[in-house]
């Protein structure tokens, strides 16, 4: 019997090298999981059940897949197949990764919390009555409850970090430019990143070195400087941790989160590393308001695609071209896609621009100025993920500034 809420991907792959247990047996311990506990906790939107040589991983619903649906999460999607792997999902494939299956996500990644996949949302695994965190929550709960060995999801503005915290997993935004975006349903493209979920650090490293490098698909990629080397935790000294105050001090931190970073700061200085206090006072203050105008802006670009015509949902009408695209829209889209389709095309109007994207452009220039002189003195910069734990299942839901307040960190 595989307890399959407890097998990492490195021990399950060791299992296999070692030919204790066949690809397709791994694949069914993931299967009867599913079974067992996805009707309650909806990590999945589709399930593949591929299996192989290798560990299979379950990929979030806006990585594309040959043959396999798609939805970004969203009525405006259903039903689309795409002809094309993504960059990642064929790295995965090469890798010998089999496809486990695709996992729920707000709508078009715009969340934080699941609650605004247009199919209903997860449910974190530890406490079924509280979200999973977003918008990647159906890979951070495929992990954490075992229904998935990995996955990925991505991170425009922390669907990645922030449900990895709420499920108490690891996740990791990659610097922008390490991993492909080549096949992935774009929300803003100047931050969108994809990354891994997994239980541990060492699996992290490990699906991070399978997915990253440069691809001639997306010019915004870089060849890796160095190859990724899995970190060895026991030995942290010369390793110069900044602990910004701003950002580990800000108003609405739960105490018992505080705590919790905090003990892990001091086991780090216990383990060798040299802890000192760092400032970033403008990216705190600055850095909610300036993501939700450039984040907004460049989806209501990159959204503009979906127009009935080429993808998903097409609404029957019986008028114009003008006709079809309204209707379309206004039965595909959920109301928070709506909501920052509306929100950017406004900070982005003539006569607003300079007001409000202008300036955004400007704001986020100090703010990576700021981070990148912390990184002159650090090489690492320690805070809270999430102010909160996993919160309440509709508890900010009709609420989306509370809601994007979750993202202050
Ligand atoms: N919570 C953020 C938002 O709603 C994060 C989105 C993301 O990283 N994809 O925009």
């Amino acid at each position: 019997m595989i307890d399959t809420l407890r097998l990492t991907a490195e021990e399950a792959a060791g299992l296999l090298e070692r030919g204790e247990l066949s690809g397709t047996e791994l694949t069914r311990a993931y299967l009867d999981a599913i079974e067992e506990r996805d009707e309650e906790l909806h990590a999945y939107l589709h399930v593949a059940g591929e299996s192989g040589e290798a560990v299979p991983v379950a990929l979030k619903d806006v990585i594309t897949t040959k043959g396999v649906p798609t939805t970004a999460g969203s009525r405006i999607l259903e039903g689309y197949v795409p002809v094309f792997d993504s960059t990642v999902a064929a790295r995965c494939k090469e890798a010998g990764l089999p496809l486990l299956g695709k996992t729920n996500l707000d709508e078009f990644a715009m969340g934080s919390s699941t609650e605004n996949s247009a199919f209903g949302p997860s449910r974190n695994p530890w406490d079924p009555e509280r979200v999973p965190g977003g918008s990647s929550g159906g890979s951070a709960v495929a992990v954490a409850g075992g229904l998935a060995p990995w996955a990925l999801g991505t991170d425009t503005g922390g669907s990645v970090k922030q449900p990895a915290a709420l499920c108490g997993i690891v996740g990791l935004r990659p610097t922008y430019g390490t991993v492909s975006r080549y096949g992935i349903v774009a929300f803003a493209s100047s931050l969108d990143q994809v990354g891994p979920l997994t239980k541990t650090v060492r699996d992290c490293a490990r699906l991070y070195a399978l997915i990253a490098g440069r691809d001639p698909c997306d010019s915004t990629t870089v060849e890796l400087p160095a190859p990724v080397e899995v970190p060895r935790a026991e030995d942290l000294a010369g390793v110069r941790i900044g602990v910004p105050r701003e950002m580990n001090e800000a108003e609405g931190i739960d105490a018992g989160v505080t705590e919790r970073v905090q003990a892990a700061i001091r086991l780090a200085e216990d383990l060798g590393a040299e802890v000192e206090e760092a400032s970033l006072p403008r990216s705190v203050e600055y850095g909610l308001a300036c993501y939700y105008l450039v984040a907004p802006a460049e989806a209501s670009s990159n959204l503009a695609r979906y127009d009935g015509v080429r993808y998903g949902h097409r609404a029957e009408v019986d008028g114009d071209l003008t006709t079809l695209y309204e209707r379309t829209r206004w039965e595909g889209f959920g109301a928070e896609p709506k909501r920052r389709i509306l929100l950017g095309t406004y900070a982005l109007s003539a006569g607003y621009y300079e007001a409000y994207y202008g300036q955004a452009q400007k704001v986020r220039t100090v703010i990576a100025q700021e981070h990148a002189a912390a990184f002159e003195r650090f090489d690492v910069l320690v805070s809270p993920t999430s102010p909160t734990v996993a919160f309440r299942i509709g508890e900010k839901a009709e609420n989306p500034l509370a809601m994007y307040l979750s993202d202050l960190l």
